[in-house]
C-alpha cells in the first residue's frame, strides 16, 4: 500500500511515499507492545541522509516538509505505520537479564521498497515504552550523532551495520552524567531482531514462541530456506557465520564495539547498538572503549571470543528448534557452534592478508600478521595510518620515512620489514598495483573519537555543518580527499580524555 501521512482537520494529506508493510506487527502480541511515540518538543532536522532515504524509495524533497519533521519527532504517526516496541532479554556483561526490550526505540513501521526489501523504520529516543524500566525513553544528541556517524562510517567500510535516515535535535533537557538535550535517531535496518529476542522466550519457558519468530526471520531475510524441513539448523549456521565474519571485519577495521551483550547481537549479523564504541587510534590490543567495563570484558582482542560466547548463548536458546530429543538437539547445537571458529578464521586471515597487500596464502602468514600487530601495539602506533603507510613500501627501497616515523624505533621493526619485503618480492606483484589494492582496504580516513566529538560539540551549539562534513568525508574513506587532509592526522595526545560510557 502506498500511504500518506495522516493529517488533522482539513489539511491536505501529504504523501511521503513510504510503503508500509508491517510484518512484525502481524505476529502475535507476545512479541511486542503497541506504543505511541512521546513527541519531542521544538524539533529540528539536524541531518537528513539522502543515501539511506533511497533504501526506502523515499523522495528527499519530502524531508523538507513539516510533516516529515513532525513524524520523525514522534509528533504524528504516518498513515500505515503501526508503532510497536519489542520485548527481548540478554546477557549483559555475562549476566542474564530476563527482560530488557525496546526501552526507547519504537518501530514506527516496516517499509517494503520497490526491490521487495523490508526495512525497519525505528525512532530511537522516541519515549518510554513498557520496557523502559527506570529509563526516560530518551536518547541524547551526543549519542544519537555518534550512532548516526558510526552506521554510515561502517557501511562505507563495507561492514554490515544499521543505518540512519535522519537526526532530530530538540530543546528537551535530559539528565545523564551532565544535563544534555534529547534527540531522535531514525534508525534503519532490514531487521533489528537480536539474539536477546530468542533468549527471552527460551528462558521464559515459552519455546513454542521461538518457531514463529524464527520463521518470520527466515521467510523475510533468508527466503531460500523458507519452508525447508531443516531450515532452523541452516539459519542458525548462517547467523553464526555472519557474526563470525562481522567480528573479523571489526578486528580488521580496528573497531571496538564496547558493549557486546547478547541483546546487542543481530540475527542478521549487523553491527547493532552503537554506544561506547571506538576506532582505535594508538593501537593497544587490549583497548577498552567503555569506561564502565572495568574488567575489559569487551576489549578489542577479546571480541572474537566474546562473539563465540554470545553465539553459544544464542544456539542454546534455539535448542527446541533443532530436535525433539534433547541429546539430539545438543549434538546439533555443538556442531553448529563448532562452525564459528572456521568461519572467523576464513574471514580474518584473508582480511589481514589484504591489509598487508598479500595475494597468495602462506602457512606463516598468521605469524607475519601477529608480529606486525605486536609492533603496532608496542609502539602504540596509529592503527589506520600504519596500515595505510605500509602501502608505500617499495620492493628494494629502504622503509618509507613516514612509515618509519609512525612506528618509531621499535626493536624488531627492521627485521619484520625485511621479512615482509621478502614476502612481497616472492609474490612478484607490481608495487603500484599492490599499493592500489591496499588503499582499497586500508582507509585513509577513520571515524576517530575526537572527530566525532568535534561534530557533536558544534551540534550542541546548533551548528550541524561539521556533522555533514564528517559524513561526506567518511562516505569515501579510501579515497584521497586533499580538502580534508587534517582529518587523516592521528589523534591528538589528549584524545583519550573523551569518556565513553553506556550512558546515552
Ligand atoms: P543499551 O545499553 O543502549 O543497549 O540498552 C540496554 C537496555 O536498556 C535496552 O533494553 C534499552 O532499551 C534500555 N535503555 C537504555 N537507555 C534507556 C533509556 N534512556 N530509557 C529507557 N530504556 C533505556
Ligand atoms: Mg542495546
Amino acid at each position: 500500500m502506498d500511504l500518506a501521512l495522516q493529517t488533522s482537520g482539513s489539511e491536505a494529506a501529504a504523501p511521503v511515499g513510504l510503503r508500509f508493510d508491517n510484518r512484525l506487527a502481524r505476529l502475535a502480541e507476545s512479541y511486542y507492545a503497541r506504543v505511541a511515540p512521546m513527541p519531542l518538543p521544538q524539533p529540528r532536522l539536524a541531518h537528513f541522509n539522502a543515501e539511506t532515504a533511497a533504501l526506502l524509495d523515499f523522495d528527499p524533497a519530502c524531508a523538507q516538509r513539516a510533516q516529515f519533521l513532525e513524524t520523525m519527532a514522534g509528533q504524528r504517526i504516518p498513515a500505515g505505520a503501526e508503532p510497536i516496541a519489542t520485548v527481548y532479554a540478554g546477557h549483559q556483561f555475562g549476566v542474564y537479564v530476563p527482560r530488557l526490550g525496546d526501552g526507547r526505540a519504537i518501530l514506527l513501521g516496516q517499509v517494503r521498497n520497490a526491490r521487495g526489501e523490508l526495512w525497519d523504520v525505528q525512532l530511537k529516543g522516541a519515549g518510554r515504552t513498557p520496557f523502559s524500566r527506570f529509563g526516560d525513553g530518551r536518547a541524547v544528541l551526543r549519542s544519537t550523532i555518534r550512532e548516526y556517524l558510526a552506521g554510515e562510517a561502517m557501511h562505507a567500510l563495507r561492514i554490515p551495520s544499521t543505518r540512519g535516515l535522519c537526526v532530530i535535535a530538540s530543546s528537551e533537557p535530559v539528565q545523564r552524567e551532565t544535563l544534555e538535550t534529547a534527540a531522535i535517531l531514525c534508525r534503519l535496518a532490514p531487521c533489528h531482531l537480536r539474539f536477546g529476542h530468542f533468549e527471552y522466550f527460551y528462558h521464559l519457558g515459552r519455546p513454542d514462541l521461538l518457531a514463529p519468530l524464527a520463521d518470520h526471520v527466515i521467510d523475510e531475510y533468508f527466503p531460500q530456506l523458507s519452508g525447508q524441513p531443516d531450515r532452523y539448523r541452516h539459519w542458525i549456521a548462517e547467523v553464526i557465520a555472519r557474526n563470525a565474519r562481522l567480528v573479523a571485519q571489526w578486528m580488521a577495521a580496528g573497531f571496538v564495539h564496547g558493549v557486546m551483550n547478547t541483546d546487542n547481537c543481530s540475527v542478521l549479523g549487523l553491527t547493532l547498538d552503537y554506544g561506547p564504541y571506538g576506532f582505535i587510534d594508538r593501537f593497544d590490543a587490549h583497548k577498552v572503549f567503555n569506561h564502565t567495563d572495568e574488567t575489559g570484558r569487551y576489549a578489542y582482542d577479546r571480541q572474537p571470543s566474546v562473539m563465540h560466547w554470545n553465539c553459544t548463548r544464542f544456539v542454546q536458546t534455539c535448542l527446541p528448534l533443532l530436535a525433539d530429543a534433547e541429546d539430539e538437539a545438543a549434538a546439533i547445537a555443538s556442531e553448529l557452534i563448532d562452525g564459528f571458529g572456521p568461519a572467523f578464521t576464513q574471514a580474518m586471515l584473508p582480511a589481514w592478508r589484504a591489509k598487508l597487500g598479500l595475494c597468495d596464502a602462506h602457512g606463516d602468514d598468521s605469524e607475519l600478521i601477529s608480529r606486525f600487530l605486536r609492533l603496532l601495539h608496542q609502539a602504540r602506533a596509529d592503527f589506520a595510518r600504519s596500515f595505510r603507510l605500509l602501502g608505500e613500501v617499495r620492493r628494494g627501497d629502504a622503509a618509507p620515512p613516514r612509515l618509519r616515523s609512525a612506528i618509531a624505533a621499535i626493536p624488531g621493526f627492521d627485521a619484520w620489514l625485511a621479512d615482509y619485503r621478502a614476502r612481497i618480492e616472492a609474490e612478484g606483484c607490481d608495487d603500484a598495483a599492490r599499493a592500489a589494492r591496499m588503499n582499497a582496504v586500508n582507509p585513509r580516513y577513520v571515524l576517530r573519537t575526537h572527530l566525532a566529538q568535534r561534530a557533536i560539540e558544534r551540534a550542541q551549539q546548533g551548528d550541524f555543518c561539521e556533522l555533514d562534513r564528517l559524513l561526506q568525508l567518511l562516505r569515501r574513506p579510501f579515497d584521497e580527499q586533499p580538502e580534508f587532509e587534517e582529518y587523516a592526522a592521528p589523534a591528538p595526545p589528549d584524545a583519550d580524555e573523551v569518556a565513553l560510557s553506556c550512558s546515552s
